[in-house]
């Protein structure tokens, strides 16, 4: 043991898995990092995020003060000048007038308070997160099927899968502690299919690749329900006592186009891997789903999480370990976020703003008579539209923790929309492309600062402990909101001293948390919830007798293939995917200010088949332009076999090279997620660009 060193236990930052790691601290410094060995998720492992998670805690950067624009420019201010000018300007403006941007990055107590300060103070259902950017066609479509959008199993239960489906998921870089459990099942015999269009590490390791071209899911996944029909390899005995709807998704297979002919025509892949997909998934029980951005980022990500979820229930892999349809969240977060109801229909536990039963418990809970119209706010995304197309109608936006201008999609039009803001308010821990738009920023804790919870894809609610204090004057987003709160006259429905009193409060708001407590979660088990009740163990696996529905059975809905918003074209001839680098994390706040993970990828790059990239004279490091109709940018070339024909990929953390200028904006109708997977774009060659290496 090194003298005066402690280490506090914690969760870590990044990503939705929410392994358990240590932080090192020595004379209030967090010096490093360790894997907690206790831990029943990654077992005394880390990724490289999580093993260099200390290293943007003490940037020189951080913010310390509050900031002011003046003439233009930030001036440093008090924290009572800054939230009574807050409290003023938002006081100014009506329900429908102002949006809060809420944070998966933040803990589920902050998001709780985000939202309530949004329903109470402002009388806005205008709340909303960025699970509306990558999982909010999951939530759409799962609650529709099953009665519920959360992650079916647990990480812990997928070693005893003998069959593992992932599609859109590059797990193996993106959630690299499932990836192992990946490992861990194929050593024990599973088999692994891999559905994407790149040959990713994922796929690499998988027993069969199905090269899918981007925007064609639906497609594959009814060309394999209609193969395991006409094999005979349906679970009869889970279809008749489990769900109801499977004739009228019988009768959608049988077309052309999902025949194995028109499923290998629309999709890319061979017939034979078809076939042996449908065969192992069915035939190979219990098989377990893993997905993430690559189905749901599409303008069908509804459809395409549906036809999963047909696909697990036809096979009866639904309700059992080692089975299930598993959304891989993205951010350490995001799941607590929706949870917490940073949501515009629902408040906590997804309990309808729009219904008396919710309401009147929410106003009990929360001390208060008003809340705003029984009506569901706009979604994110929807505000972006407003803002850049009708200005005028929405003036005030109040940002925690995000950065729009590097996440969203359509960057140009992002621009134009925060241009519009009348009054911008973001809390923040650094200067962001975002907060230098806003009229006032608020310096926030980072993660080691701070206590709370997360949590994690699998449900499980877990502590993170504070082991500093914030520099200079920076303090937990949640004592920001409630000093804000109580600067417009809501003092007692936010007098709260500690992170532990608000997580009491969530508990008795919210159904499936009713039973979680900062006691029950010392554990590094913690507990998944739904957790009704004192006494109640959590639940590792949802579904098991019967479904969340009304009528407790799974509903099949049959969906159509249809193509993405923007197919190639003569001018834009290649599809355009996007994603994230194993090194970085979302936009690159806190990544790129590690000098470990930035050091080992500095910068974006376009990957392009090799064919394609001889075709048109271009070497591998070459600098191209990649444009689409909405933005160009210039980036190296990484020139690969491992690409499909007439697809290109660019990560989209680099705010030199971001990737969602070019990206396409059309929504789900029904979720309102961008189509941030595929989107019609070229390559061209720079004239005059020398290669360093010459030739
Ligand atoms: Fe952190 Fe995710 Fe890596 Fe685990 S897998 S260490 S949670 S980034």
């Amino acid at each position: 043991m090194i003298p005066d060193m402690k280490f506090v236990a914690t969760t870590c930052p990044y990503c939705g898995v929410g392994c358990g790691l240590l932080l090192a601290v020595r004379d209030e410094r967090v010096v490093g990092v360790e894997p907690w060995q206790a831990h029943p998720i990654n077992e005394g492992k880390l990724c490289q995020k999580g093993r260099y998670a200390h290293q943007f805690i003490h940037s020189e950067d951080r913010l310390k003060t509050p900031l002011i624009k003046r003439g233009g420019s930030f001036v440093p201010a008090s924290w009572d000048e800054a939230l009574q000018l807050i409290a003023r300007r938002l006081s100014s403006y009506g329900p429908e007038e102002v949006f809060f941007l809420a944070s998966a990055k933040a803990t589920n107590e902050e998001n709780y308070l985000f939202q309530k300060f949004a329903r109470v103070v402002m009388k806005t259902n205008n709340v909303d997160h960025c699970a509306r950017l990558c999982h909010s066609s999951t939530v759409s479509a799962l609650a529709k099927a099953f009665g519920s959008g959360a992650m079916t199993n647990s990480i812990l239960d997928l070693e005893e899968a003998r069959c593992i489906f992932v599609i859109g998921s590059n797990t193996f870089e993106q959630h690299p502690l499932i990836g192992r459990r990946l490992v861990l099942a194929r050593r024990r015999g599973a088999k692994v299919i891999s559905a994407d269009p790149r040959l990713t590490p994922t796929a690499k390791e998988a027993d069969l690749h199905l090269p899918i071209r981007p925007g064609t899911d639906v497609a594959l996944i009814n060309g394999l329900v209609r193969r395991i029909i006409e094999g005979g390899w349906e679970d009869r005995g889970f279809i008749e006592e489990r769900t109801r709807g499977f004739e009228t998704l019988r009768e959608t297979v049988m077309k052309e186009e999902s025949t194995l002919p028109g499923t290998s025509r629309i999709t890319g892949v061979p017939e034979g891997d078809i076939e042996a997909a449908a065969e192992m998934i069915a035939t190979l029980k219990p098989a377990a789903l893993l997905y993430s951005m690559g189905v749901t980022q599409h303008t069908s990500g509804v459809e395409n999480v549906l036809a999963l979820a047909n696909l697990m229930m036809l096979t009866g892999n639904i309700g059992r370990p080692g089975s299930g349809v598993n959304p891989l969240r993205g951010q350490n977060n995001v799941q607590g976020a929706c949870d917490m109801g940073a949501l515009p229909n629902v408040f906590s536990g997804y309990q309808s703003v729009e219904e008396d039963g919710c309401r009147r418990r929410m106003k009990r809970v929360w001390g208060v008579e008003e809340l705003g119209e029984a009506r569901a706010g706009i979604t994110s995304t929807e505000m972006m539209e407003i803002l850049a197309d009708r200005p005028g109608r929405m003036k005030a936006l109040y940002l925690m923790g995000e950065n729009p201008m590097i996440s969203e999609a359509d960057q140009n039009r992002v621009r134009r929309a925060l241009d519009n803001v009348e009054f911008m308010v973001s809390q923040e821990i650094f200067m962001t492309e975002t907060t230098e738009l806003a009229d006032v920023v608020l310096p926030a804790a980072s993660f080691a600062e701070k206590d709370g919870t997360f949590t994690n894809t699998d449900r499980r609610v877990q502590r993170l402990r504070k082991a500093i204090d914030p520099p200079g004057e920076a303090m937990p987003d949640w004592e920001i909101l409630s000093r804000l709160a109580r600067a417009m006259g809501y003092g007692k429905e936010f007098d709260y001293r500690r992170a532990e009193e608000i997580f009491e409060e969530i508990a008795r708001a919210t159904p499936s948390y009713a039973g979680i407590s900062y006691p029950r979660i010392e554990d590094p088990h913690a507990l998944q919830w739904p957790c009704p009740g004192p006494h109640h163990p959590g639940t590792p696996i949802l579904h098991v007798e019967r479904f969340a529905t009304p009528d407790g059975l799974g509903h099949f809905s049959p969906v159509e293939w249809r193509p993405p918003a923007e197919v190639p074209s003569e001018d834009y001839p290649l599809i355009l995917t996007t994603g994230r680098s194993l090194w970085h994390w979302h936009a690159g706040s806190m990544t790129r200010r590690s000098e470990s993970l930035d050091g080992e990828v500095e910068t974006g790059w376009v990957e392009m088949n090799e064919e394609e990239a001889e075709e048109m004279g271009i070497r591998d490091g070459e600098v191209v332009r990649v444009s689409s109709r909405r933005g160009k940018i210039e980036l190296p070339a990484r020139v690969t076999s491992e690409i499909k024909r007439g697809v290109i990929f660019v990560p989209f953390h680099f705010a030199e090279c971001p990737a969602n200028r070019l990206t396409n904006a059309a929504l789900d109708p029904v979720s309102k997620i961008p189509e941030f997977k595929a989107c019609a774009a070229r390559v061209d060659k720079l004239r005059g660009w020398q290669h360093p290496r010459g030739g």
